[in-house]
């Protein structure tokens, strides 16, 4: 089992697999995308499972895949599939925007992955055009359906952006009514990709949760799981279920169980963090098992105390990377 020196457990990987993504999300990265990592600076599939086989033998039990897009690398099906066969590993789930996911879900439901995190911040066609610069969301609608469909647990999440997509709040939420998923609301964080200044946070999870309330006077909390980011809610009567996550205020880093492998082989122990270690550098300096897992142990064991923390130790290099190369 792995403890931090906080005394939190730590048994979630988020694996980032690539920095690339099909969508440009304004709050993610620039229209023009980011200096995209070149293949030898990318971690090699076989780095990756080596480094997700010492975690899993290390106390890792479940793995989220996420990006960048995981479906715009190249030979993610057979990564998956050797992922898959790790023993110990108890569970896969991925995060998507869903552009190119549909077709594969069959197969995503044969390896085994029972859980999807959705990105889809609007309903309407002309605002996911405005926020993704892109004109996906009939493929991203289609997606959900596969998902549905083929009974994999859906996690619909949207990033909750003033003068954005504050109308979709409702409709987004009404979803639960009919169908059983659950809508997550996050609050907007500075990982933007390039420098611009980042001000007060206009929604933060406590304005989410009032415009909620003011729908649904009668909406419920109901029981978050131990590790959970989100704080829950029920409509009595949906189908589905609300969540809040308050990405900015970090209301919840006192569970979080949770670590990163940045697509360069970054080891970050808090989302906020600037790494802590450069896992791949090791491997492609020749470094045994063992080595790797004491660089390993010795990171888990500084870990910051927050995400408070986490930021202000990289003084120098502020909050700005773009999501796609932390892994969302
Ligand atoms: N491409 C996949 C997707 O869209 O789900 C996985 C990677 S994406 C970076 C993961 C999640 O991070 C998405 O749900 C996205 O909305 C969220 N995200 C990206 N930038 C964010 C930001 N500045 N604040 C809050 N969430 C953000």
């Amino acid at each position: 089992m792995l403890i931090d020196n906080h005394g939190r457990t730590i048994n979630y990987l988020r694996l980032a697999v690539t920095d690339r993504c099909n969508l440009r999300c304004f709050y993610c990265m620039p229209e023009e995308g980011i200096d995209w990592l070149s293949r030898s600076e990318l971690m090699s599939y076989e780095e990756m499972l080596r480094a997700c086989a010492l975690l899993v033998k290390m106390g890792i039990e479940k793995i989220r895949i996420t990006g960048g897009e995981p479906f715009v690398r190249k030979d993610i099906m057979p990564f998956l599939t050797d992922l898959s066969g790790l023993p110990g590993l108890r569970e896969i789930t991925l995060t998507t925007n869903g552009v190119l996911t549909a077709p594969l879900v069959p197969q995503l439901k044969k390896l085994g992955i029972r859980s999807v995190n959705l990105s889809l911040d609007t309903l309407d066609r002309e605002r996911f055009f405005a926020i993704t610069r892109r004109d996906e969301l009939p493929a991203v609608l289609h997606t959900l359906d596969q998902l549905l469909l083929h009974q994999v647990q859906v996690k619909l999440n949207a990033v909750v952006m003033d003068g954005r997509n504050t109308a979709d709040i409702l409709p987004l939420a009404a979803m639960t009514r009919e169908l059983p998923v659950d809508v997550r609301f996050i609050e907007e964080m500075p990982f933007n990709g390039d420098s611009h200044v980042y001000t007060r946070l206009a929604w933060d999870h406590v304005r989410i949760l009032n415009t909620l309330r003011k729908e649904w006077p009668t909406l419920e909390k109901i029981p978050d799981g131990p590790f959970s980011t989100s704080a829950n809610y029920r409509v009595p009567g949906h189908k589905g279920s609300i969540g809040i996550i308050a990405a900015y205020s970090r209301t919840f880093c006192g569970t979080c169980n949770r670590i990163r492998l940045t697509p360069q082989g970054q080891v970050k122990t808090c989302l906020y963090d600037n790494g802590v270690l450069n896992i791949k550098d090791l491997i492609r300096d020749g470094q045994s098992d063992t080595a790797l897992e004491s660089a390993l142990l010795s990171a888990m064991g500084s870990r910051a105390k927050d995400g408070w923390e986490a930021e202000k130790n990289r003084a120098n290099a502020p909050v700005h990377e773009s999501m796609a190369t932390i892994g969302g």
